[in-house]
């Protein structure tokens, strides 16, 4: 599957909006993803985690682990591809947490996956779980790499699509300085 076909997929599904948006860092974009939009069809999530399991075959994974709620369903659906066990990590006062007795063995080795990197920073909470669980974080992977393959995550990292999309502060934003007001879609589902 090439990025082109994935981003069509991301278009198709309404997930990839092009307009003004407000980001909750402050910033203004004229791009807005939303994978929950791509995520809802099963068929389509099973497909592109397919797609995102295949550079981690040979990685011996033995547990797949994303934070919630937007990494969820790739957790899921990587770890059917990869066989594998699929767990998440949730925010217990704003600090990612293992609850619901999910546990990860010393040694164990996980793969960490999410829907979108912007800046990598709830991946690499997420790599800093499984260490303190005992793990060993094997490698990353998203769907969109948003950083525009500048995320730093300390181990290997694969993603279906980079974008490169630029971000502007309000006083230097050409959309805003045609006149345009931004649009906040959503809250925290804003990547
Ligand atoms: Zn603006």
């Amino acid at each position: 599957m090439t990025s082109d076909e994935v981003l069509a997929i991301y278009q198709k599904t309404g997930a990839l909006l092009s307009g003004h948006f407000l980001l909750s860092s402050g910033l203004h974009s004229e791009k807005y993803l939303q994978s929950a939009l791509v995520l809802q069809q099963p068929d389509l999530a099973m497909k592109l985690c397919a797609e995102l399991a295949k550079p981690f075959k040979d990685m011996k994974i033995e547990v797949v682990i994303a934070p919630a709620l937007g990494g969820v369903f790739v957790s899921h659906e990587t770890a059917r591809a990869l066989g594998v066990r699929a767990i998440f990590a949730e925010r217990v006062g704003g600090e990612l947490t293992l609850r619901r007795g999910f546990t990860i063995k010393p040694g164990e080795r996980v793969l960490v996956v999410e829907d979108v990197i912007t800046t990598g920073k709830s991946t690499k909470e997420t790599i800093e779980v499984v260490k303190k669980a005992g793990g060993v974080a094997v490698a990353a992977g998203s769907l969109v790499d948003r950083s525009g393959g500048k995320a730093d995550l300390g181990v290997p990292y694969k993603s279906l699509v980079t974008l490169e999309v630029p971000t502007y502060t309000p006083e230097a934003c050409p959309m805003c300085k045609a006149g345009g007001a931004p649009v906040k879609p959503g809250s925290r589902g804003l990547k």
